[in-house]
């Protein structure tokens, strides 16, 4: 995995990012400041962000729900493409990540329009259902422990209204997918949840190469 969608050269996402609305500053600051951590490859692409950004616009999302914050750059680039009493919803389970996400959401003016849940995800998804949430979010980004998708795209499945979006990260899984030598757990449940999302008959799906694979889940 790295921060650039697969196959793609230095070169070309440079040239890609040149000729796309430019990454807002706060993000490319968030960026940098995630560049130099550990798990910097759990951040999303920039031209996926921008992607994700449009997709909020498009479909005129006021809600957004978010499975695996880390540290903030998808859910600022959503809230931000989010009208001004828009709100995104995100779960994550690390203190240590999302105190960076906090402090970019609010330089970024969008904190009053994040809500961060610091729990198991598969426990605030079905606090959320337990609280009449069925089918009040517009949106929702999975991006998180893989072996859980499965449980995390049912649960979406709910939360999301009819016509809405589910959009889910790493399905490619840097190429592994296709890779007969490649049988680690998180490879095996991806495959799993490719395999589950295609014979979903309730969404509209679409799998682009976009980052490390972002499959887009529509709702019927
Ligand atoms: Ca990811």
């Amino acid at each position: 995995m790295s921060n650039k969608s697969i196959g793609l050269s230095d070169d070309l996402q440079d040239y890609i990012l040149g000729h796309s609305t430019p990454e807002p500053a706060i993000l490319r600051e968030l960026r940098a400041e995630t560049a130099s951590m550990e798990d910097h490859q759990m951040q999303i692409a920039p031209e996926q962000g921008g992607f994700m950004a449009l997709l909020v616009s498009l479909i005129g999302a006021r809600r957004i729900l978010e499975i695996g914050t880390f540290t903030g750059y998808s859910s600022l680039a959503m809230a931000l493409a989010l009208p001004e009493d828009g709100q995104l919803v995100t779960l994550d389970c690390s203190d240590e990540f999302t105190e960076i996400a906090k402090r970019y959401w609010d330089k970024g003016g969008v904190g009053d329009r994040i809500q961060l849940y610091l729990a198991p995800a598969l426990e605030t998804l079905a606090e959320q259902l337990g609280q009449g949430q069925e089918a009040s979010f517009d949106m929702a980004f999975i991006d998180a422990d893989k072996e859980n998708y499965i449980g995390y795209f049912d649960h979406c499945l709910r939360l999301v209204r009819p016509g809405g979006l589910i959009i889910i990260d790493n399905v490619l899984w840097n190429g592994s997918v296709i890779d007969p030598e490649k049988m680690t757990e998180t490879t095996q449940a991806i495959r799993a949840f490719n395999k589950y999302v295609a014979g979903e008959t309730s969404v509209e799906v679409t799998m682009t190469p976009l980052g490390d694979g972002l499959t887009l889940a529509r709702k019927l």
